[in-house]
């Protein structure tokens, strides 16, 4: 759609040079604030505003291109030039989304060391579940939790965070329980785990705020709650960094992203040891550390039968 959009903008914008068209810009002109803008081009071009703060430059220079003449007119104090600056565009969407199956995270890239700024459009956030934050995302003992845990009760429905398409909708009898995979327009995909049942199938268009399903239990879950993960082209983000889950709000409209929200991934990555005290198997470090035995036993160089040395480190990760 986006691109569609630039594409058709483009075209007009280069047709209209060609004949040897001009912007005008008025060059004392007082700046208008956000509001005033949008309320200018709806009036002069019927366009409605994307919401009352922000507006793509695309929208903006429509307004120029279809009739340069009676638009002028209309809007004699448009905007000065250095105040599209204010304009936020917004990225568009990465082609690796050309990519639509039922993996998790079928795209395979790191964003650790990202050199591009993502800028994000979350200003259609709806709360998935309204209650409170049970568990956050981040370390846990021995693994991190890629998502926030937010309390739900049996027969809550869990809503959909943002518009978006269904992409996966799957039972993990060991991990997220019947869960479900967003794709949203603005870039994001969003998941949602250990529900009880789909209300929502494959291809469904949502809006936000619609059903994805009712609240559960399912998978690994110690209890009623809404596992909720954001990610981008499969890398999870801190949901916190984008939302503020006292308030149920998006912090700001559009989310800035770059490589330091992936920056926990460093830590994950480093190498870990844990040190055999007495008694300890290898099946029992297995255990604790949620390794399998041949992963212990590739790090280290042992087999199932190596003698553990009390005091001996056995790498993990
Ligand atoms: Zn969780």
């Amino acid at each position: 759609m986006h691109n569609l959009r630039l594409y058709i903008t483009k075209t007009v914008l280069l047709i209209f040079f060609a004949l040897g068209g001009t912007f005008v810009f008025e060059a004392d002109a007082t700046p208008l604030t956000d509001k005033q803008v949008n309320k200018r081009l709806k009036k002069c071009m019927g366009i409605k505003p994307v919401n009352n703060t922000y507006f793509q430059p695309i929208v903006y220079t429509d307004c120029f291109d279809t009739s340069i003449e009676s638009t002028y007119n209309h809007c004699t104090t448009i905007v000065p030039i250095e105040d599209e600056i204010k304009f936020t565009a917004f990225s568009e969407l990465p082609e690796e989304y050309d990519i639509w199956n039922s993996s998790i995270n079928p795209y395979n890239i790191s964003l650790v060391d990202m050199k591009d700024t993502i800028m994000i459009d979350v200003s259609g956030y709806y709360p998935p579940s309204q209650k409170y934050v049970t568990s956050n995302f981040g370390f846990r003992k021995w693994r991190h939790h890629n998502g926030i845990d937010l309390k739900v009760h049996r027969g809550d429905t869990v809503k959909c965070a943002f518009d978006g398409v269904v992409r996966v909708t799957r039972y993990d009898r060991r991990g997220y329980g019947y869960f479900t995979i967003v794709r949203h327009s603005n870039g994001l995909e969003t998941i949602y785990g250990h529900m009880s049942r789909f209300l929502a199938h494959v291809g469904d268009t949502l809006k936000a705020g619609d059903a994805v399903g009712m609240g559960g239990n399912t998978g690994r879950s110690t209890g009623y709650h809404l596992h909720f993960e954001l990610r981008y082209l499969g890398n999870p983000i801190n949901p916190n960094d984008i939302i503020d889950f006292e308030r149920h709000t998006a912090k700001n409209r559009v989310f800035v992203m770059t490589a330091g929200n992936f920056e926990y991934k460093k830590e994950i990555d480093k190498i870990r040891y844990w040190t055999v005290r007495s008694g300890d198997t290898l099946g029992r470090i297995s255990q604790r550390t949620g390794v399998s035995i041949s992963k212990l036993c590739s790090l280290n160089g042992i087999t199932r039968k190596t003698i553990l040395r009390i005091g001996r480190r056995i790498r993990y990760t």
